[in-house]
C-alpha cells in the first residue's frame, strides 16, 4: 500500500485514489523487481540477430560494444551479447577454415597440373 501524494489516502499501488483520483505513486517494495527488469540492450539483441543470420563479422563488432554498455549501464542482454559474439566467431572461424580448405584444394590442383 502507498499513500495518495495529493490528499495522503492510502490506497493501493498502481492504482488510482479513490479519495481524488491521483495515480497512485509505485510501491516502494518494487524497486529490487524493476531492476531485474532492466531494458534488454539493443546491441546485444543486433548482436544475435546479425550473427546468427551470417553477417558475422557485425555479430562480433555489436557484441563487444554490447558487453561494454552493459557493463557500465547495468542493463541486460549480456548472454545475447555473448552468444552473439561466439556465433560470430565461430562462423568467421568458418569461413577462414572453408577458404583455407579452398586455397589448399586449388593450390594441389593447380601444382598436378603444374607437374603433370
Ligand atoms: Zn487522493
Amino acid at each position: 500500500m502507498v499513500y495518495c501524494t495529493t490528499c495522503g489516502t492510502q490506497i493501493k499501488a498502481g492504482s488510482f485514489c479513490a479519495n481524488c483520483g491521483t495515480a497512485a505513486a509505485p510501491a516502494p517494495s518494487s524497486a529490487p523487481a524493476f531492476q531485474q527488469a532492466a531494458p534488454t540492450n539493443t546491441l546485444a539483441i543486433v548482436a544475435l540477430v546479425t550473427s546468427l543470420v551470417g553477417i558475422h563479422l557485425a555479430g562480433i563488432i555489436c557484441g563487444h560494444i554490447a558487453l561494454n554498455q552493459i557493463k557500465s549501464s547495468g542493463e541486460s542482454g549480456r548472454g545475447m551479447a555473448l552468444a552473439g559474439l561466439i556465433i560470430g566467431y565461430v562462423g568467421v572461424g568458418a569461413v577462414i577454415l572453408f577458404c583455407v580448405f579452398w586455397v589448399a584444394a586449388i593450390a594441389s590442383i593447380s601444382g598436378g597440373i603444374a607437374s603433370a
